[in-house]
């Protein structure tokens, strides 16, 4: 039997600390949500891997690095309203989760969003609500989001998200005309006033909808 909880530790040191990711709460999630879970039987084993794995339907688990950046890059802190674009295999809402925010997570994949509802059912995770839809439109009835994390890259930044953004807020968002490499793009709202700054480069799947590809 593998002790899953020290590759965890190990993931966190050498990937997330090493690399300069500091928030207490961000790195106490990573330590928590069992990401072996995550992903299918076959894989366990690499997913504390410092890569993305496969999680069916063309569709991946990022990497443990990318996740608790952005998990930092948010600048949350508990109470706090958050809506992810692209639940995918949950980790990333769990991580949120766990770092005391309010999940709402949105994803278009039928399959997937069954499968994650029932994982996160039965990792106990009952307060992240979860909706199977195009989420490039946002969760209107559920808005204002204090955070909203995109986590699959569009060509352009979806005008209904914006709207829903609370103000104060902070909205974060892989963008790019190049599907293989977007620029990860955090968008404030302060004040009446929105402000974009680039945080550097990533690679996502597709963002897919109305207001993506
Ligand atoms: N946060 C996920 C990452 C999954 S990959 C995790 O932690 O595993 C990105 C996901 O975004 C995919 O599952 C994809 O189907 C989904 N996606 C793409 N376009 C979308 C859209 N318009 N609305 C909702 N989900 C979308």
């Amino acid at each position: 039997m593998v002790d899953m909880r020290r590759n965890r530790e190990r993931m966190v040191r050498e990937q997330i600390e090493a690399r300069g990711v500091t928030d207490p709460r961000v790195l106490a999630a990573m330590r928590k949500v069992p990401r072996h879970r995550f992903v299918q039987e076959a894989l366990r084993l690499q997913s504390y891997e410092d890569h993305p794995l496969p999680i069916g339907y063309g569709q991946t688990i990022s990497q443990p690095y990318i996740v608790a950046h952005m998990s930092e890059k948010l600048e949350a802190a508990p109470g706090m309203s958050v809506l992810e674009i692209g639940t995918g295999s949950g980790f990333q809402a769990a991580v949120l989760s766990e770092m005391g925010l309010d999940v709402y997570s949105v994803e278009r994949i039928r399959e997937l969003h069954f499968a994650t509802q029932s994982l996160l059912r039965e990792l106990r995770y009952y307060r992240i609500r979860l909706k199977l839809d195009d989420g490039t439109m946002g969760w209107p009835e559920m808005g204002p989001f204090d955070r909203i994390i995109v986590t699959a890259g569009g060509p352009t930044i979806p005008e209904p998200l914006v709207h829903q953004l609370a103000d104060p807020g902070v909205l974060l968002i892989p963008v790019g005309k190049n599907k293989r490499m977007q620029q990860l793009v955090r968008i404030r709202k302060q004040d009446g006033d929105v402000t974009l700054e680039k945080l550097g480069g990533v690679a996502f799947v597709d963002l897919v909808g109305t207001h993506g590809w």
